[in-house]
């Protein structure tokens, strides 16, 4: 089954990033960038699992959220199916209003409300995505065929072609994936079969979490590129100071009991689950040892060692903790687009 509403870890850490890190950082472009990215991947995977779902001919694996690297280059695949004798990409398209696709151009003109916007053809951001992938898989021994489908799943949308144009048949909305998938497979019906799908899916899997965990070395960022402290939950200012048992924000002069649990789930997400008294201190921008000290007994999931060698670690949960950080994200698209 194809799962739906799956946070992907990256984005909610490169969120994180993006409120710790000075606006001014030489990676925050390419962060905010991926930021976008991602989101739009998020909404549209959600999007097109109903559509997934819906093929009949259940001899495929999805796979969702990849990020491989091929010689130092990164690329990320929203949803590949993954059959014995071909892999598709689905590139997921949830943009509403007119859009009009000029392959001559190599371009997607998005006509709405607020006027024209526009972005990369789908068939060409896919076939890129092919291009890598297929590198990808022959540098780890393998040698199957890849297709690939634009697919677009808003319900509002209606896609053209330039006049005089044609339109590529591999742009489709939702509804036809199924009776793509069928068209598709029977191409291959005579094609060999790989061995062991599920062994090509573990190394897929591998390789996105070696991502995952290299993600700080990734965008070049090193600790103490990341500003420290609470961020007020009401005007997103950081650096809220400690009072008697409440954070005040110097700013909106908001108080809050509870805002050093974002700070320290955004410290999770940035530097891991571990954190000692001193660094709580330094992030949360307190000095007593001892305020310290209770908010992380308070927080954390267990202790390891003793006196001054304690060591925190913090637990939380990335589908269900986290969702602040998708609303300050909305947030912060909302006022970009007032400006
Ligand atoms: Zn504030």
């Amino acid at each position: 089954m194809f799962q739906t509403q799956k946070i992907p870890s990256t984005l909610l850490k490169i969120i994180a990033y993006q409120i710790h890190l000075p606006s001014n950082h030489k990676s925050i472009q390419k962060i905010e960038a991926d930021i976008a990215k991602s989101i739009s991947g998020y909404y549209g995977e959600k999007s097109i699992a109903y559509y997934i779902n819906s093929i009949v001919n259940k001899n495929f694996e999805p796979v969702q959220n990849i990020y491989l690297n091929i010689y130092g280059r990164f690329f990320e695949i929203d949803a590949l199916l993954v059959n014995d004798k071909f892999l598709l990409i689905t590139e997921v398209k949830n943009h509403r209003d007119v859009v009009t696709i000029d392959h001559e151009l190599g371009v997607m003109v998005q006509q709405g409300r607020r006027g024209e916007k526009t972005y990369q053809d789908p068939i060409l951001q896919a076939e890129k995505q092919a291009q890598l992938l297929d590198m990808w898989l022959k540098n780890n021994g393998y040698d199957i065929p890849i297709e690939i489908l634009a697919v677009f799943t808003n319900q509002n949308v209606v896609v053209k072609r330039p006049e005089n144009g044609k339109l590529d048949s591999r742009i489709i909305y939702g509804y036809k994936l199924n009776q793509k998938y069928e068209e598709i497979s029977k191409k291959y019906t005579n094609h060999p079969v790989l061995n062991d799908r599920y062994e090509l899916i573990n190394k897929i899997l591998d390789d996105t979490r070696l991502f995952n965990k290299s993600l700080l070395k990734n965008y070049n960022l090193k600790m103490n590129d990341f500003m420290p402290g609470v961020t007020c939950p009401n005007c997103d200012r950081i650096g809220m100071v400690r009072e008697k048992h409440k954070w005040r924000c110097l700013g909106c002069h908001h108080t809050d009991k509870y805002a050093h649990i974002r700070a320290l789930k955004e410290y999770f997400l940035i530097f891991g689950p571990e954190i000692t008294n001193k660094k709580a201190r330094e992030w949360l921008g307190i000095e007593s040892r001892y305020v310290a000290k209770y908010l992380l007994q308070q927080i954390a999931h267990k202790q390891v060692g003793k006196g001054r060698q304690t060591v925190y670690i913090l637990n939380f949960d990335l589908q269900k903790d986290f969702n602040y950080l998708l609303e300050y994200n909305k947030k912060q698209y909302i006022e970009k687009l007032a400006l």
